[in-house]
């Protein structure tokens, strides 16, 4: 799948059985990933550069390890009885749908075995056939404006806006994420533009920029933008996850 492509794995020619999956790695008993206990696997390759990306080491397509969607199916059925009603298997990276006609194998796969698929993607390729064949999307939108989203993942907005439109036109599951990072996303007004832009999603969260993966920059041979200043403190998140209950309320008065 190119880097460049920005629609794919809309099912024409795909043949789940032979196509393999670039793994980077795979976790177990995942609880951060998706709802309840998971197995997340790690796609390689991503096209954005997100200034906070602690997987650098997933950045590139090269690579990782071949897997085909069977041998993970196989892997994850392992854990099957840890998920329960609500666990399963999140596909994550990297961004999985840069390998859209993989990601579709797998969900596939992992359907035939019962299982509960998530989708965490930036949705910055729009690849309408995963997205419906997942359980859930998490979608990570990364700013609400596009040249700031820009200035942040060095990838145009417009994939992730599409692909955000289309799932709130199809009644989907999904829930929307955005990394809170200071002097990026850390102010009133993006919280409460991305609270009307996710209009329709199950849940909305905002995550806290960390630096514990700035090490793999350099690691990658890449230069990491960001530097500690830009990690909220505690008295930020408690204030925009205080915006975002009290605007999601407002919200939920006006619809009953
Ligand atoms: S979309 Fe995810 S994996 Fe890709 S650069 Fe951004 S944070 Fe890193």
């Amino acid at each position: 799948m190119s880097a460049t492509s920005n629609t794919a794995g809309r099912g024409a020619g795909l043949r789940p059985g032979g196509v393999k999956v670039r793994v980077h790695s795979i976790e177990t008993l995942g609880a951060l990933d998706g709802p309840g206990i998971r197995t997340v696997v790690f796609f390689k390759g991503c096209p954005m550069r997100c200034a906070y990306c602690h997987n650098a080491d997933a950045l590139s397509a090269d690579g990782g390890t071949l897997m085909s969607a069977a041998e993970i199916a196989a892997f994850a059925v392992r854990y099957k009885s840890y998920y329960g009603q609500t666990g399963g298997v999140t596909l994550s990276g990297g961004e999985p749908l840069m390998q859209a006609d993989a990601a579709l194998a797998l969900t596939e796969a992992l359907k035939a075995e019962g299982i509960h698929t998530a989708l965490d993607t930036s949705g910055c390729i729009f690849a309408p056939a995963v997205l419906d064949a997942a359980d859930l999307v998490i979608l990570d939108v990364k700013h609400t404006d596009p040249q700031r989203f820009f200035d942040l993942t060095e990838y145009p907005a417009d994939g992730t806006f599409k692909t955000l439109e289309y799932l709130k036109g199809s009644g989907k599951r999904f829930w929307v994420r955005q990394v809170i990072v200071n002097g990026f996303t850390d102010g009133g007004e993006q919280i409460k533009t991305l609270i009307k832009a996710a209009a329709g999603a199950e849940k909305t969260e905002l995550l806290p920029f960390h630096n514990m993966g700035a090490h793999k920059w350099a690691a990658a041979g890449l230069t990491c933008r960001l530097s500690a200043d830009a990690v909220p403190s505690a008295q930020t998140m408690a204030r925009l996850n205080g915006l975002l209950r009290t605007k999601q309320d407002k919200l939920l008065q006006r619809k009953k």
